[in-house]
């Protein structure tokens, strides 16, 4: 046996803690350059009115392009980012495209497109979130109206007050408001008629099991009532097959996102998809 090789299982776990560490350290490095020299892409996933199946909006999610042209998605970056301080500038970027997007589409002769972004936790408890992100938009020509913001549950939860205020603030400016990812956290529900909110996105993991599970037929009904009840507008989202479709509509779920609809595109493909898809 060589010398070194006695104490083999802790070198192995050594060493694939060392690629993580060091693969999060590069995705770092290509996130700080991205912010400055390009690499970032939105895509652009449609969300569809359930009885006319009529584009409503589109949801914008975050990619990053890595060292060789693959492509990383957000689960993967936004938790680096956020411990690497780099949240509140890419949420700024993100901001900015989505409506340099928004633009673009209008001259290539597309109706206003409502743009859902994505905010996280951290991001949302900055210092002057609310403000940064209203300034972005009224600098565009882009309608705030035409801005959703979907926030989740564990961002409202801690410190309830403080999340009211900034959402007032955001929806003082003309925004929409979404919580997304609906009836995974622990958001009480009483607290949910006091919050200013446009829209509920059941969670994905109840409608990706619609078909074989009761709880999660029962939970989305509940969900849906309750979208009802608050005057809210509910979206199935995940949405995999024309059965989970079908049952949402037949069930009162207003809006429809999910593969079975479209993948999220890139925005000359969202173009061509929408050119195909309105009558
Ligand atoms: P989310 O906001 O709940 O977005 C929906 C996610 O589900 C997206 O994953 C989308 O591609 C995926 N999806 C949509 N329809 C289906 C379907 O039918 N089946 C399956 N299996 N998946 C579907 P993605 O793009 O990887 O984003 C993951 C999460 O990353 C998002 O979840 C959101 O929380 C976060 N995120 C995305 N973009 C941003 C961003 O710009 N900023 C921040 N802070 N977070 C972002
Ligand atoms: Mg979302
Ligand atoms: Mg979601
Ligand atoms: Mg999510």
């Amino acid at each position: 046996k060589q010398c070194g090789h006695g104490s083999g299982s802790t070198q192995v776990f050594a060493a694939s803690m060392n690629a993580r560490v060091d693969a999060a350290a590069a995705i770092e490095a290509r996130l700080k350059r991205a912010l400055t020299r390009g690499g970032l892409v939105l895509h652009y996933q449609p969300v569809i009115d359930m009885q006319s199946r009529r584009l409503t909006g589109v949801e914008a999610l975050l990619r990053l392009t890595g060292e060789n042209g693959e492509i990383v998605g957000p689960d993967r970056f936004v938790p680096i980012a956020e411990s690497a301080g780099l949240i509140g500038l890419l949420g700024e970027w993100v901001a900015s495209e989505a409506c340099r997007q928004h633009e673009a589409w209008r001259h290539q002769g597309l109706p206003p497109v409502t743009i859902a972004i994505n905010v996280s936790p951290l991001q949302f408890r900055q210092r002057g979130f609310a403000r940064t992100l209203t300034d972005i938009i009224l600098d565009s020509a882009v309608e705030p109206a035409c801005i959703e913001i979907e926030v989740t549950e564990s961002t409202l939860m801690d410190s309830m007050e403080d999340a009211v205020a900034i959402l007032k603030n955001i929806r003082a400016a003309g925004m929409r408001i979404a919580l997304d990812d609906f009836g995974t956290g622990y958001s009480s529900l009483s607290h949910l008629s006091h919050l200013p909110l446009d829209k509920l996105k059941v969670d994905q993991s109840f409608v990706r099991r619609l078909a074989n599970d009761r709880a999660s037929r029962a939970i989305t009904g509940a969900i849906i009532t309750l979208g009802r009840t608050l005057n809210l507008e509910v979206v199935g989202e995940g949405i995999e097959s024309e059965e989970t479709l079908d049952y949402l509509r037949q069930n009162g779920c207003d809006q429809a996102q999910g593969f079975y609809i479209s993948r999220p595109l890139p925005a000359a493909a969202f173009a061509d998809w929408y050119r195909a898809h309105s009558p």
